[in-house]
């Protein structure tokens, strides 16, 4: 075992769990053993609300430019230790080491965008009558939880750690626990950067954790970010304990290539989108939608396939059954009829046999009803359907259960806005195969890509972390002034 095990953070110390439910943490490169992780009680997440409600007082009463001073020094932190926390990044979740480095520096933009909240939070005042004012102020809601996936270690939590902690609320963060070292080390930076104890805290576990954050009265807001079943189970939970929950779920994301596409640089988006990450990311396109002829574009899209070496600039999926899943979809596609262009199966990676390694895989002639059009594979597979024109591949598009992401490559920018209009999906991309929006833009998609209200990141996130206080004052009562006057 590489690392020591994983703890639990809770009131700025590394503690063990009560628990005698372990796991094992395993690099999904070669298959080794790195860690093994607790799998806390009810009692242990108890043993952080308790921290996180008694920091509460004095961090939501600090100014919060006072509080941003934290993560000034936080991005500091994360820049300097870019390397060392791309390389963990690497180890427990299996992506190339130039994908963990980009998922360091999205932390670091995320940081400075919750450095900039205090600009964005001035709240409102007028004088509504005479002598009397009225203002809002976003107020911090308390002990708020963070559930976290697999896919981005260290990304997906800094898109809630920094915002709602800036903004006055304490934190107790549920990392995946196929990958919770990140989270480890981004506690330590960030007590480190001078955050009070108490104020973010780390609760391994898994369902049983999660259930019970759903259930613990001292947590006010859930956040939530995995698959639809999970984040739908989630939502219900949380808001049924009449909970705030914002709970993002998985995604279907559909490209759509018109003839008149560049070639070489669609291919180049098509291909990278759908093996960046190994395919496991929620913005991966998984279903390209060929409008019309576009054989010239497909050919390249598999001469970049072929470019994309496992083990090389392609990292590993995250398990043994990730794998086993990932190719179970392209054979059963292959066995409806479809035709497999570039094949990523029985891939195996010299000196790293025991990794998860998945190819590239394009397939072609795929029809709307097949598993690999409609579900969500996560891995490095792009499913194409042949349409006749962009109203057929918009029919398909709109049908999916999912609504994270939509692009479309085209030239003509009157077909670009109708597809923009139509497409059923929360970001839209043009020319563009992984259409994140960059801070300060917000984060999130639709339909059950998305339950609640707002987005995660950027703006939008001030409106779920913090509730609006409004007072009304009359300065100046020995004036007999009414409120109508
Ligand atoms: P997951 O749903 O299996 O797990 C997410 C979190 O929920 C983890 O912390 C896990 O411990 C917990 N969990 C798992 N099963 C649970 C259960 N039955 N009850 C309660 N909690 C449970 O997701 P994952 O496999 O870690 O991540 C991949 C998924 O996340 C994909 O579907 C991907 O699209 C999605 N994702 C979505 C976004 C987005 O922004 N929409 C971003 C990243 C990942």
């Amino acid at each position: 075992m590489k690392y020591s095990p994983t703890l639990n953070f809770i009131n700025g110390k590394f503690i063990a769990s009560a628990s005698n439910r372990n796991m094992e943490i395993i690099s999904p490169i070669d298959g080794n053993v790195l860690s093994v992780v607790s799998l806390s009680t009810a009692e242990d997440l108890d043993n952080a609300v308790q921290a996180a409600k008694a920091a509460f007082r004095a961090w939501s009463s600090t100014p919060i430019k006072e509080r941003v001073q934290v993560f000034y020094r936080y991005k500091t932190l994360l820049r300097k230790e870019r390397k060392e926390l791309a390389t963990l990044c690497s180890e427990e979740n299996g992506k190339t080491f130039t994908e963990s480095l980009a998922e360091i520096d999205k932390c670091i933009e995320l940081t400075e965008f919750a450095c900039s909240l205090p600009q964005l939070v001035t709240g409102e005042f007028l004088e509504v009558s005479k002598g009397i004012e009225c203002r809002t102020e976003h107020v911090p809601l308390g002990v708020v939880a963070s559930i976290v996936p697999f896919n981005f270690p260290a990304m997906v939590p800094n898109w809630t750690i920094p915002n709602a902690i800036a903004l006055g609320n304490c934190m107790i963060i549920k990392p995946s626990e196929k990958v919770p070292m990140s989270c480890g080390r981004m506690a330590v930076l960030l007590k480190e950067a001078g955050l009070p104890d108490g104020v973010f805290n780390i609760i391994n576990g898994d369902v049983e954790i999660v259930e019970a954050i759903c259930d613990h009265p001292g947590i006010e807001a859930v956040s939530f970010v995995g698959s639809t079943k999970v984040a739908k189970a989630v939502y219900k939970r949380a808001t049924g304990n009449y909970k705030r929950c914002l709970a993002l779920g998985g995604a279907k994301n559909h490209l759509m290539v018109l003839p008149d596409a560049k070639p070489e640089m669609t291919a180049q988006n098509v291909a990278a989108s759908m093996s960046g990450c190994a395919g496991q990311r929620c913005m991966a396109a998984s279903a390209m939608l060929a409008v019309g002829d576009v054989d010239h574009i497909i050919e390249k899209i598999c001469d970049e396939a072929r470019k994309i070496i496992p083990g090389e600039n392609l990292g590993a999926v995250i398990s043994k059954e990730a794998k086993e899943r990932i190719e179970k979809y392209i054979t059963e596609a292959e066995q409806q009829g479809a035709k497999i262009l570039v094949d990523g199966r029985t891939t195996i990676v010299k000196g790293k046999e025991n990794g998860y390694y998945v190819g590239p895989t394009v397939i072609d002639f795929v029809k709307p009803d097949m598993a690999v059009a409609k579900e969500e594979i996560f891995g490095p597979v792009i499913s194409i359907m042949r349409t006749k024109n962009i109203d057929e591949a918009l029919a398909i598009e709109n049908s999916s259960t999912y609504g994270n992401a939509a692009s479309v490559f085209t030239q003509n920018g009157g077909a670009a806005r109708y597809i923009i209009e139509k497409a059923s999906a929360g970001m839209i991309g043009v020319n563009v195969g992984v259409p994140v929006p960059r801070e300060p833009f917000s984060f999130g998609g639709w339909n059950e890509s998305k339950f609640g209200v707002g987005d995660i990141t950027g703006k939008s996130s001030i409106e779920f972390w913090t509730k609006l206080k409004k007072s009304t004052v009359k300065w100046n009562p020995e004036a007999g002034i009414n409120w109508m006057s």
